[in-house]
Parts: C-alpha cells; sequence; structure tokens
C-alpha cells in the first residue's frame, strides 16, 4: 500500500497574491509529489511497505527514508496550516494559552518571526503543544516534531523553495504574509482541542 499525495485542501490559486499558483505547481506538484515517489520507492518491498506515514516516521533512522517520509508529512501539514481567508488571531483556549505564554498576541507574532525568519538555512518553524501551554521549536532541514513526540499545532515551511519565486530571498515578507494573510488558525485549534 503505498503513501499517497493528499489533495491540496483549496484550489492553487486559492493562496494568492502571498503564495501564488506558480509557487504552488512547484512545491506540490514537484517537491511534495517528488518526496511521495522518493518515499514509495524505499519502502517498497520491505518491512514498511505496508506501514502509515506515521509509522515510518518514527521507525526511520536518520538518513533518506527518515528526510523523505518526513518531508512528505510535513508539508501535508504546511498546506493544512494555511487558508484562503487565513491571518488574524486565534480565538478560544488557543488564544488563551498564547497569551499566557507570551503575554499578548503581538509579542508571539514578533517571537513566531523572529524565529521563523532566523531559521538557519532549510527547515521548518512551528507553534505546539506543550502540556497545557504552547512553544514555538523549528527544526531542521526535514526533521519533524513528530519524531521527537511533541504535538504540532501548525507549520511554516522555511526552505527557500516555498517562498522564493514569490519573495525571492525576502524571508521577512514571505513569513508576515503567513502570518497576516494564511495562517489557519481553525486548524491549529482543532489539533490544540485534539492534543
Ligand atoms: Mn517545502
Amino acid at each position: 500500500m503505498a503513501i499517497s499525495l493528499p489533495s491540496l485542501p483549496y484550489a492553487d490559486d486559492a493562496l494568492a497574491p502571498h503564495i501564488s499558483a506558480h509557487t504552488i505547481s512547484f512545491h506540490y506538484g514537484k517537491h511534495h509529489a517528488g518526496y511521495v515517489n522518493n518515499l514509495n520507492g524505499l519502502i517498497e518491498g520491505t518491512d514498511l511497505a505496508d506501514a502509515s506515514l506515521e509509522q515510518i516516521v518514527m521507525a526511520a533512522e536518520p538518513g533518506g527514508l527518515y528526510n523523505n517520509a518526513a518531508q512528505v508529512w510535513n508539508h501535508t501539514f504546511y498546506w493544512n496550516s494555511m487558508a484562503a481567508d487565513g491571518g488574524g488571531e486565534p480565538t478560544g483556549d488557543l488564544a488563551a494559552a498564547i497569551n499566557t505564554k507570551f503575554g499578548s498576541f503581538d509579542a508571539f507574532r514578533a517571537e513566531f518571526t523572529t524565529a521563523a525568519v532566523g531559521n538557519f538555512g532549510s527547515g521548518w518553524t512551528w507553534l505546539i503543544k506543550d502540556g497545557d501551554s504552547v512553544a514555538i521549536v523549528k527544526t531542521d532541514d526535514a526533521d519533524t516534531p513528530l519524531k521527537h513526540g511533541q504535538h504540532a499545532l501548525l507549520t511554516i515551511d522555511v526552505w527557500e523553495h516555498a517562498y522564493y519565486l514569490d519573495y525571492q530571498n525576502a524571508r521577512p515578507a514571505y513569513v508576515a504574509a503567513f502570518l497576516d494573510h494564511l495562517v489557519n488558525w481553525n486548524f491549529a485549534a482543532q489539533n490544540f482541542a485534539a492534543a
């Protein structure tokens, strides 16, 4: 049972102008799909051929198998972390947890921005659940909080392929657009409630 590429949760131009259909065509259609194809090639004929994606992530040693499985998981989570009508501020229990941890939404926003802009090289910046609270964590390359027993709430991909076609080297502008126009707080709140 091969791992499949999930459908995007919106049309390929739904995030424009903040993330263009051109970027989506490469990022989803080439990068994400490529990780799925690589992963299926690596598990074919092995003990993991019928495993779930999460099982593969947890079982894999550092290296190609882990990198491809984690990238499949991370990208699906990233697409769900955005919405066409995203941005703004969270509500409810998640908003309360953020305010308690960071002092205010604006303070959270500043800290998340600093983390994402300063995430050196290729990687991911995450909001995770931490007990009853929340925390911002960064991972390098393909690494994912799932592997470390952490419960992800939302993520931004800060590999250059996520933003270079739309923003060139201006990662801060991409991070600002993510927070102001794209971040899907409903998805994060669902993850917070489910943890
Ligand atoms: Mn990516």
